[in-house]
């Protein structure tokens, strides 16, 4: 079922959920400054699912259901699936130049449908058909879904089972479900959707099994604390006036979620003990939300080559031709970046569960170029900017009726411009330029040497190597 930004607000409205804020517990969270922006953010992919000229994207047709799904909740079941899946992380990201807090739910409902699959198949589980079932929930219900992995993590070196609870992990066993402890960070979205999927951050072995947990919570959880990230846009976002703080969907809501002895009915758990699949698990999630990453980055540098272009008309040097070609370069790293995410859902496999997963190669590789290329692009803004990007005066001087004649006389650029629109893009620079973009672009899907890692088992370096010895007679 399709339904509306409308009744995603009514559902959300009634949830109560245990949230700090800068050290408050906040009550009433639907209009809170920080939590606002992400609830528009998620409502805009209720409203263009809404759109006609965006269903080809927005849209799909579930084949549990037989009904029209929005494509966030959609299972790869053709490889087309899979490129729109591309395109829609890149429309909703040019669009809100934050994040739609949708993808890492999808991506792990996808991956759970690959590897339960293969489980039930080697273990004599049931896990696949109970995966289904609770797709077919979400997806009748047009519900939201967020997703959960990494772990608060502790001291690295150890390994879960040898620090208690650093790794969420499974605390009881019982008739009618489990219970689990542990704590997820940076997670996107957190409670302002109407569910979240969890699963393990790692691979794991015997001694591991307690972690091999997957399941989902519905976002209301009396046992679920949820803390909202504190970084200074954040805080800026509480304390300052609407286009201060630059996008007017906020920077990027993620949550440190602590899971307090949390009651997990079996009808959802997805994978209780099952250490053998959590590293398949992983590994199949790594490759969809990585290639789906080059698509996420590519809408944000559509929209900062956006702001490069009016930020060079404001200031009138855009007919500059290092401007231009700045322009340009930011255009040519990211459309790399994106050709290879591209590539790798063309060269996609279907498991044998029927979804289909990206290229590992070419997923991983356009995780690899998406950084530079977003680093390169915001560079490049900066540029373009001037230093105003970092130290423009706030929207309030403007608005103060001692000096804000000032402002407005000397902070103004290309006759023409009102000083209020070239600061309103000044701001939105700064956004880029000091958000928190850049470690979001360095960490999600994984910190940049996981793919590294993924790469090196996809290439048979021996056989370029024979290609060699056999060319050279040696
Ligand atoms: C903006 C943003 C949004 C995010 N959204 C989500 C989300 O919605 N859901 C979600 O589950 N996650 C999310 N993440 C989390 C992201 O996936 C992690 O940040 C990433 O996987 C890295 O994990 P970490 O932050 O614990 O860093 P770490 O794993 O601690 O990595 C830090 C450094 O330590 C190194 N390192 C770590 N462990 C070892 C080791 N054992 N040996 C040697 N070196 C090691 C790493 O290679 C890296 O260089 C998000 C992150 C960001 C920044």
């Amino acid at each position: 079922m399709i339904s509306t930004k409308e009744s995603y607000l009514d559902r959300l409205s009634k949830k109560r959920v245990n949230l700090y804020i800068n050290g408050e517990r906040i009550e009433n969270f639907m209009e809170h400054p920080n939590i606002k922006p992400i609830i528009d953010s998620i409502g805009l992919t209720y409203e263009l699912a809404n759109k006609d000229e965006y269903k080809d994207l927005m849209v799909a047709h579930s084949q549990f259901i037989d009904e029209p799904i929005n494509r966030f909740l959609h299972i790869y079941t053709e490889k087309d699936d899979l490129i729109k899946r591309l395109k829609l992380a890149r429309l909703m990201s040019s669009k809100l130049s934050t994040c739609n807090y949708r993808c890492v739910g999808c991506d792990i409902l996808n991956a759970l449908y690959a590897t339960t699959y293969d489980m039930d198949e080697s273990l004599s589980t049931n896990y696949h058909e109970r995966l289904k079932n609770y797709i077919k929930y979400v997806q009748s219900n047009d519900l939201s879904v967020s997703g959960a992995l990494t772990d608060v993590k502790g001291d690295r070196s150890k390994k879960p089972h040898q620090q208690d609870d650093m790794y969420l992990k499974l605390v009881e066993k019982r008739d009618d479900g489990i219970v689990v402890r542990g704590a997820k960070i940076c997670q996107s979205g957190a409670l302002v959707v109407d569910e979240t999927v969890v699963m393990p951050t790692i691979a794991l072995k015997e001694e591991g099994r307690a972690y091999a947990v997957s399941f989902a919570i519905e976002s209301g959880n009396e046992n679920v604390i949820y803390v909202l990230q504190n970084n200074p846009y954040e805080a800026k976002k509480r304390e300052t006036p609407d286009w201060e703080s630059g996008n007017p969907y906020g920077d990027r809501g993620t949550f440190l979620v602590i899971f307090n002895d949390v009651f997990v009915p079996w009808d959802r758990v997805f994978m209780c003990e099952e250490y053998q699949f959590a590293g398949l698990l992983v590994s199949n999630f790594s490759n969809i939300h990585r290639y789906v990453g080059s698509g996420c980055k590519a809408g944000f540098v559509d929209a900062i080559v956006g702001a490069s272009k009016l930020m060079a008309e404001y200031n009138g040097t855009e007919k500059a031709s290092h401007v231009v070609d700045k322009i340009v370069d930011s255009i040519k790293g990211i459309e790399a970046c994106y050709a290879c995410g591209l590539a790798a859902g063309y060269e996609s496999v279907q498991t044998k569960s029927g979804v289909w997963l990206p290229d590992t190669l070419y997923a991983n590789i356009s995780k690899v170029l998406g950084l530079p290329a977003l680093n390169k692009a915001i560079v490049n803004l900066a540029d373009i900017a001037g230093g105003i990007c970092v130290t423009c005066p706030s929207k309030r001087d403007l608005e103060n009726p001692e000096i804000g004649k000032y402002i407005e006389h000397y902070l103004g650029g290309k006759e023409g411009v009102p000083t209020e629109s070239r600061l309103k893009l000044v701001k939105f620079v700064e956004y880029w330029v000091s958000g928190p973009h850049l470690g979001g672009a360095i960490h999600g899907g994984g910190s940049p040497v996981t793919p590294d890692i993924f790469i090196k088992r996809s290439v048979n370096v021996d056989e370029k190597k024979k290609l060699v010895k056999e060319l050279l007679g040696l």
